[in-house]
């Protein structure tokens, strides 16, 4: 899991990250290729759709605000096949942690303020202690610091012993970033293949661990798990295995999808399309 927290230790938290990311290590190694279209996407105005907001930091008590983007302004134009939504005029993913400039907690909002002091107490001896204050003070954020503040989330997960959901959402909103950024690349640059190449194996990567981490936690966690009901959850691991090319894997959720008496219409309708696309890449191989 190195790669996942490369560059960590410009904030001053290169010791993190040595040990396995998940609690339970029956790890998987797969070889995975993956072609996505190109699309050129630009970015307009992207400040007028934030505003800041203001938290309280539990760890070291300092206020702070962070940039926030305003419900309901923005439009969602698709779902990606992993849930990931993308938005025409700002990447909203860009703006799901929330980080203290002060001392270095940081946490995806749906977690930021539930810590216990155990929790505290070890965020304060491993970040906070070592973490190094970033500046940053341009009115959006850049693809580099939201990716910065998504692996200092993840630093956290491993430091306060988050549940494997929590963890396996980081890597998974992580990568969701990745992806906007790579759609946004400009592919007339001298360096987007090489740009192109690294994302979409650092994308990878993390969709991997993310996959993982999901499938430990629907074996030991409770639902709603990461904000999801147990067919979402499965539908969901069957996405991002087929991402990843691990067709048994995905191939068994969908059957089990597809024959849930709880599963809604619009799960199922997504499990058959997910279907029919591992039929495809059956066929053309
Ligand atoms: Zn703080």
């Amino acid at each position: 899991m190195a790669g996942i927290f490369s560059g960590l230790e410009k904030l001053g938290l290169g010791n993190i990250g040595g040990g396995d990311l998940f609690e339970d290590p029956k790890k998987k190694e797969t070889v995975v290729k993956k072609e996505e279209p190109v699309k050129k996407l630009s970015l307009v105005n992207e400040e007028d759709f934030l505003f800041d907001k203001k938290y309280a930091c539990p760890v070291c008590e300092s206020s702070f605000e962070v940039k926030t983007v305003r419900t309901g302004k923005v439009r969602m134009k698709n779902v990606d096949l992993d849930l990931r939504p993308d938005y025409s005029e700002v990447d909203q993913n860009k703006y799901d942690v929330i980080a203290c400039p002060e001392c270095g907690y940081a946490a995806l909002g749906r977690y930021f303020t539930t810590l216990n002091k155990y929790q505290i107490e070890d965020i304060r001896s491993k970040i906070c202690m070592n973490y190094k204050k970033q500046e940053y003070h341009e009115p959006t954020y850049n693809y580099e610091y939201a990716r910065n503040l998504y692996q200092l989330a993840l630093a956290n997960a491993v430091v306060k012993k988050a549940k494997n959901s929590e963890k396996a959402y980081i890597c998974l909103k992580t990568a969701w970033v990745i992806r906007g950024e790579t759609q946004r690349l400009d592919p007339s640059a001298d360096d987007y293949d090489a740009k192109k190449e690294a994302n979409d194996a650092q994308e990878r990567d993390l969709l991997t661990n993310a996959l993982n981490g999901f499938v430990m936690a629907r074996q030991s966690e409770e639902f709603p798990i990461a904000g999801m009901d147990s067919t979402t959850l499965d539908y969901l691991i069957a996405a991002l295995a087929y991402e990843t090319d691990q067709y048994d894997v995905a191939g068994k959720m969908i059957s089990e999808l597809l024959t849930s008496r709880t599963a809604n219409s619009r799960i199922k309708d997504k499990a058959r399309f997910l279907k029919e696309l591992m039929a495809e890449k059956n066929s053309g191989q």
